[in-house]
């Protein structure tokens, strides 16, 4: 729902934001505090925001809100504190050696005042990340979280208001309409995380104002299989990071190419890990529900379409696990898919799984590389020589090997996608940079060697000249 926050009260956020920012920009001792109490209050408050996910979302799963929300959130926070002295340090260095003994250095200084569009899928982490590492490199924050989650993005804007004042952080209630007018304010920079058909918007929103934007887009994030490696762990490692949050992550595995001769053995093994991991489907609180009623007959015209092209259907555990009256959408594998399929087109973002076959694995990679450049890549492979070859040939916004997802929680890691999938990075250090003016300066000594070779150019000029373009 908008809330119809007008345009001028919006701009005038953005102007007290600012003018705030240029009386008193915030010192290391400041943001070291902001960071601090934010950390604390987040710590105290997050049950509530567990709850208000679940009930968002119908039913989420606490333990996955702890790990993908809470976790996450608490490490961006920890990482940033213990290294942002170090990040903050101006870099010193000699000049270019014909310039000697002039020295350079970086000098890291906050943009001004950020603003920060998330999605509902991860509302936490998407709206709480970035604003912790935009805090860190010093600016003030408007934040717009997402209308699709309205309990999460009330307790987020009152988590907020709890620990700073409006003119640091503000936080902007309402759906597409104000979004839209969020985008056309003149920030310092605008950081998006949503859909890349949106993200397309505000990068054309923002570039009347040349506001710099930082894209964090979705797309379809295929698995490989490498032949040989084993199935059970391939089939483990990728239904983990398919299923977390009801496949409703970014970074899922959104289809999964293997050998065809595969096939069976990993339909038996993804059979195994279900029913393993998730017994009683329809009642477990490990699964997390779709977020709402348009979500799910999304997902579900995605399935009847492949069925009716010809597609097979495998519901796991069984064909009586979905329970619509609760979003319940049950793991879903489709065998025999091709490209004519929505399925195939269009990023899932739920938990269906496509399996695609394939004879050698160059055609793995040239289905890759047919097909935009995706936001993750998952290659399982123990033949090192093989993934090194995978990892040249594509190109993709991250990757993990031998694994799904945990590419994203590394904070030495920068994240971020690559073509339609995004662009800019966050995450540690790389959301420091994003976040900062890297300005060099370049600083001339009492002596500058230069005063050699000013007009009239004579003989010694020819000859400095001779020797400096040798
Ligand atoms: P979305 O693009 O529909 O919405 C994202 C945000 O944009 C919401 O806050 C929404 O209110 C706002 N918005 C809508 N219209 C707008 C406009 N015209 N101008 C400005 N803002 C507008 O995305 P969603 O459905 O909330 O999230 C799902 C998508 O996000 C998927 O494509 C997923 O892959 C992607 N995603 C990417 C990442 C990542 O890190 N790269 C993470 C999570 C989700």
């Amino acid at each position: 729902m908008d809330t119809h926050i007008s345009d001028s009260s919006l701009r005038a956020l953005l102007a007290a934001q600012r003018a705030a920012h240029a009386q008193h920009t915030p010192d290391y001792a400041q943001r070291v505090d902001d960071l601090q109490r934010l950390r604390a209050a987040f710590k105290a408050r997050f049950d509530d925001l567990a709850t208000a996910m679940s009930a968002d979302f119908g039913h989420r799963s606490r333990h996955e809100s702890q790990l993908a929300d809470e976790m996450t959130v608490l490490h961006a926070i920890d990482h940033a504190r213990s290294h942002l002295k170090r990040w903050m340090k101006p870099k010193r260095m000699l000049a270019d050696w014909q310039f000697w003994p002039a020295t350079c250095e970086i000098r890291y200084q906050p943009l001004g005042v950020v603003g920060v569009i998330a999605p509902w899928n991860y509302p936490v982490n998407l709206a709480l990340i970035p604003l912790v590492e935009a805090l860190a490199a010093g600016n003030h924050v408007m934040l717009k979280p997402s209308e699709h989650t309205p309990r999460t993005s009330a307790a987020l804007a009152e988590l907020l208001a709890s620990v700073f004042p409006q003119e640091r952080v503000a936080t902007v209630l309402g759906g597409p309409e104000v979004g839209a007018t969020f985008t056309t304010l003149p920030f310092d920079h605008l950081f998006f995380t949503g859909s890349t058909a949106i993200g397309r918007k505000v990068a054309m929103a923002a570039a009347p104002n040349l506001t710099p934007v930082t894209l964090e887009l979705g797309g379809k994030s295929p698995a490989i299989v490498a032949p040989g490696y084993p199935l059970a762990t391939a089939a483990a490692r990728i239904a983990a990071g398919k299923l977390l949050n009801a496949g409703q992550t970014c970074i899922a595995p959104d289809y999964v190419l293997l050998p065809t001769a595969a096939r069976e053995g990993f339909v038996r093994a993804l059979r195994g890990y279900v029913q393993q991991h998730y017994p009683a489907l329809r009642d477990t609180p490990d699964y997390t529900s779709i977020v709402s009623e348009r979500q799910y007959a999304r997902l579900k015209n995605l399935v009847d379409d492949a069925r009716a092209k010809g597609a097979t259907v495998v519901t796991l555990p069984g064909e009586d696990a979905h329970d619509p009256a609760r979003r319940v959408f049950a793991p879903t594998l489709l065998l025999d898919v091709d490209d004519g399929m929505a399925v195939m087109q269009d990023e899932i973002f739920g938990p269906i799984l496509p399996l695609v076959g394939y004879g050698a694995i160059e055609e793995a990679v040239a289905y890759v590389n047919r097909h935009p450049r995706p936001l993750a890549l998952y290659h399982f492979d123990h033949d090192r020589a093989r993934t090194e070859r995978v990892l040249d040939q594509t190109l993709a916004g991250g990757v993990s090997v031998n694994d799904a997802v945990l590419h994203i929680v590394q904070s030495k890691l920068p994240f971020g996608g690559v073509g339609p999938s995004g662009m800019g990075h966050y995450h540690g250090h790389a959301g420091f940079l994003t976040f900062s003016k890297q300005k060099p300066v370049f600083r001339q000594a009492r002596f500058s060697s230069l005063a050699l070779l000013r007009p009239p150019y004579g003989a010694f000029a020819e000859r400095m000249l001779k020797f400096l373009t040798r």
